[in-house]
């Protein structure tokens, strides 16, 4: 790379999208293929590797890569991967497929948007996959829920996309080659990652502004994915973190943009993924906090980070920033953490994710040290408007 920026994970960054006369054709051709109409996630996943997001994949993976994932959390050419990215089908639906044909892949409009060459099909045991990646084989687990609710076949093989996955958050729905053309274009060569499915609570804020002392530029990354039906909906957030920068950021040290992965709540492998994403994005630093990904008791709240341990500094080539739970201190009139702040728990102000949404469904915004105003404002607005039922706590506060 020539910009100065982190390299892309695996060397390069991959682009298996088609535009012009050859996405027309492929188009063409693709409504005489057999049609599979694939997941929610398998969507996301396939916008995700089409541009270049998921590099160095280049297509859903073969049974090699998928063995090699969930056992190793490195692909056969020994990058760090962590999740398994997978196609599904059902056992009658891959029965009418032959390995070595071309698929076309239909989206949830019922029209195809990509083909895939299909190389394999193979039976997973989802049971091991449920252990492997999630540690838990737990159906209340929502990550495992969804992967056992996937067809009994996966489907691996490289994709070619001819058609938009979606065009929803069109103007921050950045692409990796375009972030990193905007990093260039404000010279900035040491950027963090800051990956998040909640509003930006006083602690998010406290972990950003605290790395962006020592980089470039801070990309505020949120997930607009599939996430659990109580988090907050992508576009009530994206209007918390809009006036958020509006009021309390440098606007050239900050791009929002969105990531549209689904969310897996798979805790410490997540937060590798996360990472080796966002690399793929051009940032060279990426925020661990507590319970990074995590959802429920399954994960201890510094497992997350303890997990890049088991990984090299050349393996993961960028620099992941680990951050202890983050709170505001009336004693130090400031967010802090125990590295930093000497008081006690009756000093830090907390609330619990249950308070906060009673909070806001009444009405009234919670405290300025842990939220923001304006970002407490976007909130209650859109509880009022029937938009957010729940889930508005966030892990800000450490609920
Ligand atoms: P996710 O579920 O993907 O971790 P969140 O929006 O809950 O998304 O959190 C975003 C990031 O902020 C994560 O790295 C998380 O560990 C960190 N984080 C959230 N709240 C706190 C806190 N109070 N103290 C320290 N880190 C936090």
């Amino acid at each position: 790379m020539t910009d100065g920026l982190v390299a892309p994970h695996g060397g390069r960054l991959i682009d298996r999208e088609v535009g012009g006369d050859e996405a027309a054709a492929l188009q063409a051709k693709a409504k005489s293929l057999p049609q599979l109409t694939i997941s929610s996630r398998a969507l996301s996943d396939l916008e995700l590797i089409a541009n270049g997001a998921l590099s160095p994949l280049e297509g859903y993976m073969t049974k090699a890569q998928y063995t090699s994932v969930v056992e190793t959390m490195r692909l056969p050419g020994g990058e760090a991967w962590s999740l398994p990215v997978t196609a599904s089908a059902t056992s009658e639906e891959a029965q009418s497929l032959k390995d070595g044909q071309q698929i076309a892949l239909v989206g949830n409009d019922g029209e195809p948007l990509a083909v895939l060459d299909l190389e394999e099909r193979y039976d997973y045991d989802k049971q091991a996959e449920a252990q492997h990646v999630y540690r838990t084989t737990d159906e209340a687990h929502p990550g495992v829920a969804a992967m056992y609710a996937q067809g009994d076949v996966l489907l691996g093989g490289k994709v070619t996309l001819f058609r938009k996955v979606s065009t929803a958050f069109a103007e921050h729905r950045l692409t990796p080659a375009m972030t990193r053309a905007a990093f260039a274009e404000r010279g900035w060569k040491t950027v963090v990652g800051f990956q998040t499915r909640n509003p930006v609570h006083r602690a998010h804020e406290y972990l950003q502004k605290t790395a962006m002392e020592i980089v470039d530029g801070l990309l505020l990354h949120p997930l607009v994915g599939d996430t659990k039906d109580d988090d907050i909906p992508p576009d009530v957030r994206m209007q918390c973190y809009q006036v958020l920068l509006d009021g309390y950021y440098p606007s050239d040290r900050v791009l929002l943009s969105v990531l549209p992965a689904a969310m897996r709540y798979a805790g410490p492998r997540e937060a590798i993924f996360h990472a080796m994403v966002r690399k793929n994005y051009g940032c060279s630093h990426f925020i661990v906090g507590r319970d990074h990904a995590g959802v429920g008791d399954y994960y201890g709240t510094y497992d997350a980070q303890a997990i890049f341990g088991e990984f090299t500094p050349a393996e993961l080539g960028m620099t992941p920033l680990m951050f202890e739970h983050s709170f505001y201190c009336t004693s130090c009139q400031g967010m802090a953490s125990s590295k930093t702040c000497p008081h006690g728990a009756e000093q830090r102000v907390f609330l619990s994710g249950t308070k906060v949404r009673e909070m806001l469904a009444a009405g009234e915004a919670p405290p300025p040290e842990f939220s923001r105003p304006e970002v407490a404002k976007v909130l209650i607005d859109s509880m009022s408007g029937g938009g957010v039922q729940s889930g508005a706590g966030g892990s800000g506060g450490g609920a």
